[in-house]
């Protein structure tokens, strides 16, 4: 038996955030239902669409996850994402341990959560972002900060008893002390796990271009420097760990036992298929994404055609490659060794100037980042990947 994830991306957005970069936006309600009707049809239909296009299924396969992201997944009908989660039940061998839908905090009612639970979702994943409001409205985020406790409330009567909220460091107008204010919050409102994100900046988003080109529209002189957003982490780092979060991954922390099992299989390169605009997937072998555009993505789906853009065979050298790189994420690190045997490389040699830059810790077999210097761990992947 080999576990399967299955991620179902939702690209739906009600307005665009300053900072995205995602293949995600405004769309017409209209485009909801038919897009719903598509991904079901491209679940149903995964073995034919599969081996039309030459791709291989994953043998004796059980789907133990699903990931419905986006996007903003929330803003479907319930009762559409429900029938999602009967489509995977009935097209693949399931024993589902973790259902998690992401949801912004303003699209969250009692109603909702109610119909969520229902249809199966077991955890909720909360773009908060930040608690402050000046900061949530120069983002451009429709959520202010009561709507976060207001969520958080609803989502606990309805029995939600996973909860996980996103946070960004870096966001124009943070100072320490806005910082702090958040991340205080946060642990007040107790979620059982927490991501995050430090701001990206590059030419996907209008912040980012901004930044690049010029301009005063999007506070791009209101962002923290680099060393105000890695202070920003590493407060984080020590508040979380009083709090009892255990640092699972670079971006990510859980109270003990809430750790994503379905965003590890993306660490542990573990097979997972996606389903939507723009999903991507993974066999073991294979890579490959859907199209973007969601309109034709459920054109081409509803007239019997698999949408694939981008397929790869994964080389040997780039499986080593994702084993370092992806692997290393996670704070317990690798097994140097295990992987060094398996591909018939030698990494050792490259390793040990990190270990004398005091970058990453080597223990026997095991290799990992060391946890004092994980806001530099770019360099640390620069330097395996040459
Ligand atoms: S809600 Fe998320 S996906 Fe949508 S625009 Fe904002 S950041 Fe991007």
């Amino acid at each position: 038996m080999t576990r399967l994830g299955t991620h179902v991306q939702v690209p739906f957005c009600q307005t665009k955030c300053t900072y995205c970069n995602f293949h995600t936006g405004v769309f017409s309600r209209d485009l909801y239902a038919p897009y719903v009707e598509a991904v079901c049809r491209e679940i149903a239909e995964v073995p034919r669409l599969l081996s039309e296009n030459r791709i291989d299924n994953v043998p004796n396969a059980v789907v133990d996850t699903a990931y419905f992201g986006g996007g903003t997944p929330s803003l479907l009908d319930p009762a559409g994402l429900g029938q999602i989660i009967d489509v995977i039940r009935s097209s693949f061998p399931t024993q589902l341990e973790e259902v998690t839908l992401e949801a912004d905090p303003e699209t969250i009612s009692a109603e909702k959560a109610k119909a969520w639970r229902a249809a199966g979702f077991d955890r909720i994943s909360m773009g908060v972002q930040s608690f402050n409001d000046a900061e949530l409205t120069a983002a451009g985020r429709m959520h202010r900060r009561d709507d976060v406790s207001r969520a958080t409330e609803i989502l606990r009567a309805a029995g939600f008893a996973s909860l996980s909220f996103d946070l960004i460091a870096g966001l124009p107008h943070q100072t320490a002390r806005t910082w702090a204010a958040s991340v205080e919050e946060l642990l007040r409102l107790h979620p059982e796990h927490v991501s995050i994100y430090m701001m990206e900046i590059d030419e996907g988003s209008r912040l980012g271009l901004e930044v690049l080109q010029g301009g005063a529209r999007y506070s791009a002189k209101a962002l923290p420097t680099d060393d105000a957003m890695a202070e920003f982490y590493e407060h984080a780092c020590a508040k979380l760990a009083e709090a009892g979060y255990g640092h699972y991954e670079i971006s990510n922390w859980a109270l003990p036992g809430f750790e994503s099992r379905h965003n590890l299989k993306y660490w542990r390169r573990e097979p997972y298929f996606g389903f939507g605009a723009g999903a991507h997937s993974f066999n073991g072998a294979q890579r490959w994404a859907n199209a973007h555009d969601p309109a034709a993505y459920a054109n081409s789906i509803l007239s019997g055609h698999f949408p694939v853009e981008q397929l790869e065979a994964v080389t040997a050298n780039q499986a080593l490659e994702e084993e370092l790189f992806l692997g290393l994420r996670q704070l317990a690190g690798i097994d140097l060794r295990g992987i060094e045997t398996k591909y018939g490389a030698r990494i050792g040699p490259r390793i040990k100037e990190l270990v004398s830059q005091g970058l990453v810790e080597w223990d026997g077999p095991l290799l990992r980042l060391s946890p004092d210097r994980l806001t530099v761990s770019n360099e640390v992947f620069v330097h395996l990947l040459e």
